[in-house]
């Protein structure tokens, strides 16, 4: 989609701090970290939010790839957290799917 941010950092015409890339995700950082780890993962095709795909294989395969990240990251022992934050009412802004990846500090439950 061509007025999508998400879409213009994933084509490398914003330019953000990659983390991670293969074909079909591309992870980089949160430009307001909220945690010491702070990482969105994305899909390359343009979804706006999880409630408009039924593609387990692009859904499943985010989750797969912000796991790895974490990993990567080196949180996969200490603990993580992947939010997917959709719609307004929960706090997305950004009209791309994404998974959070949080971690470095301790998360507190309930979440805000
Ligand atoms: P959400 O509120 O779940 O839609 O998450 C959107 C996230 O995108 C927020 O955590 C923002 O800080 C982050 N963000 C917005 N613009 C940029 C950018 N140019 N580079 C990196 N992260 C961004
Ligand atoms: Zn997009």
């Amino acid at each position: 989609m061509s007025d999508c941010l998400f879409c213009k950092i994933a084509a490398g015409e914003i330019p953000a701090t990659k983390v991670a890339e293969n074909d079909e995700f591309f992870a980089f950082r949160d430009i307001n970290p909220q945690a010491p780890i702070h990482v969105l993962a994305i899909p390359k095709r343009h979804v706006p939010s999880l409630n408009e795909s039924d593609d387990g294989e692009l859904l499943g395969g985010l989750v797969l790839f912000a796991r790895d990240v974490a990993r990567d990251e080196g949180l996969a022992d200490g603990g993580y957290r992947v939010v997917i934050n959709t719609n307004a009412g929960a706090g997305q802004t950004v009209f791309h799917v994404h998974a959070h990846v949080l971690g470095g500090r301790p998360m507190g439950w309930p979440p805000g």
